[in-house]
């Protein structure tokens, strides 16, 4: 196909952005396969056209029109939507007009590359004109992940919340999966059963999002427990325990990290990874954070022109922060009564592990604060074993390695790093049935604790 290599540098301003998805169609790139179809689902509940990208497919296009120095996240979405616009040309032939979608690919500020990605490959469609009307949709955590202007003022707030429910739903499935599946009575049996109730619950989302009806969809995962527990023999023995954290894309895209969960349970694991609202209460913990310190700042200083909007921060995220930890905790109330699931950590307790055992600090920011934290707080629950997943030479996360591995090594509790780019590591496999010897080792000195 005809490309062009002329930079465009209006186009960052104006195809990368908030816009308004009303009468195009929004597609989500594939992270966590759950949460994404659930939030796509969720989308479609407010009468925004919206479709989960297929993922993986377009790898070759990835690494065509990349340099091989991004980070690995980066060129999946990159073969990801090139893949998708490609197919769509193919199929709609003189109809394609790529100004009809809007590619949702947030972004993150702060010390990291993912910022960047949305920029590049804003670059990269610009390359190919039949593509160049295709606007990026970049929500971002400088605004704490906002969901102004892509929808009418009035319904922002709602779709705001019922998205972060979908979320959590996807987290609350996932970790279903992973607690049953380790223990299912026939090979496969989980599997097939939780892709039919991830269907059930996208169309429950679909159904009663919009309404804010929260009450009907947690009935309907009520039954979705119900109908996942009997996949579980009760007659075999608890295994070793395995917390996992990392990068959000590697940790929670299964092919990109090479399915690393079922490979651990293929050894003998039982999996608890890191989950994906963590990162959105993180996002929103770290502005309320800053407007807090602002606020003391404005005081002691005595500079009370911002002061007003200070307070305002500090009410909105701190009003965000609140809501999303009430859905969450409220949610995985109503499942653990029916199955023990690991509930997830609450972002200022991991900062207070953090400071009280001074290893890293919050100002520092990036996903190693989370990391480094949840990783803390597993071994002091009595996990067997730990691992960091995450894209080859990331940055938080080969942080996080430096600063637990010495730790785990002193302290005695198994610990793997496991990064990811495109290739296959011929030893993967070996390293990770040896940590799960070590891990089974750990369970039976020390038993399971964990949840
Ligand atoms: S978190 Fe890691 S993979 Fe993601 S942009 Fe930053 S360095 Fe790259």
């Amino acid at each position: 196909m005809e490309t062009q290599n002329v930079i465009n540098f209006e186009s960052f301003s104006n195809k990368v952005g908030r816009f308004s998805l009303k009468e195009r169609t929004c597609l989500i790139p594939e992270m966590n396969r759950m949460g994404c179809h659930l939030l796509a689902a969720n989308f479609r509940s407010f009468g925004i056209p919206a479709k989960v990208l297929e993922t993986f497919k377009g790898m070759d296009l990835g690494m065509a029109h990349t340099s091989g120095k991004e980070c690995f996240p980066c060129q999946v979405t990159m073969g990801d939507i090139l893949h998708f616009m490609k197919q769509e040309l193919a199929r709609l032939g003189s109809e394609f007009d790529s100004d009809a979608y809007v590619y949702f690919l947030p972004e993150a500020d702060g010390p990291c590359r993912f910022g960047m990605y949305n920029k590049y490959q804003r670059m990269v469609l610009d390359s190919f004109p039949r593509f160049s009307g295709l606007r990026i949709g970049a929500l971002t955590t400088a605004d704490g992940y906002s969901l102004s202007g892509i929808i009418e003022e009035e319904r922002v707030t709602d779709l705001r919340k019922s998205s972060y429910v979908a979320l959590v739903l996807g987290d609350v499935l996932d970790r279903v999966l992973w607690r049953v599946r380790p223990y299912e009575k026939e090979i496969g049996l989980a599997d097939r059963v939780i892709e039919k109730c991830l269907a059930f619950m996208a169309d429950a989302v679909e159904r009663f999002g919009q309404g804010l009806q929260f009450n009907q969809i947690f009935l309907r995962l009520e039954a979705v427990i119900e109908e996942v527990k009997a996949v579980m023999d009760p007659g075999i023995p608890p295994k070793p325990l395995i917390g996992m954290v990392g990068e959000i894309y590697l940790r929670t895209h299964v092919k990109a990290n090479q399915d690393v969960i079922r490979m651990m349970e293929k050894h003998g694991a039982e999996v608890v990874n890191a989950s994906v609202s963590e990162w959105v209460n993180f996002s929103s913990y770290e502005h309320y954070r800053s407007a807090k310190t602002a606020l003391r700042f404005s005081f002691k200083q005595l500079k009370f022109g911002r002061f007003k909007d200070h307070l305002k921060d500090l009410f909105t995220y701190g009003g965000d922060l609140f809501y999303q930890e009430y859905r969450q905790k409220q949610i995985y109330k109503r499942v653990s009564g029916m199955l023990d699931l690991a509930k997830d950590h609450k972002v200022s307790h991991l900062e207070d592990v953090l400071r009280e055992q001074d290893l890293y600090s919050f100002d520092l920011g990036t996903e190693a604060c989370l990391s480094i934290a949840g990783m803390m707080e597993y071994v002091r629950e009595g996990y067997n074993g730990l691992v960091n997943v995450y894209p080859f030479t990331c940055m938080p996360s080969i942080t996080t390695s430096a600063i637990v591995r010495p730790l785990m090594n002193k302290i005695g509790v198994p610990y793997l790093d496991t990064p990811y780019d495109s290739s296959t590591q011929p030893g993967r496999e070996s390293a990770i049935r040896t940590f799960m010897y070590q891990a089974d080792q750990h369970l039976k000195r020390y038993g399971r604790h964990g949840f």
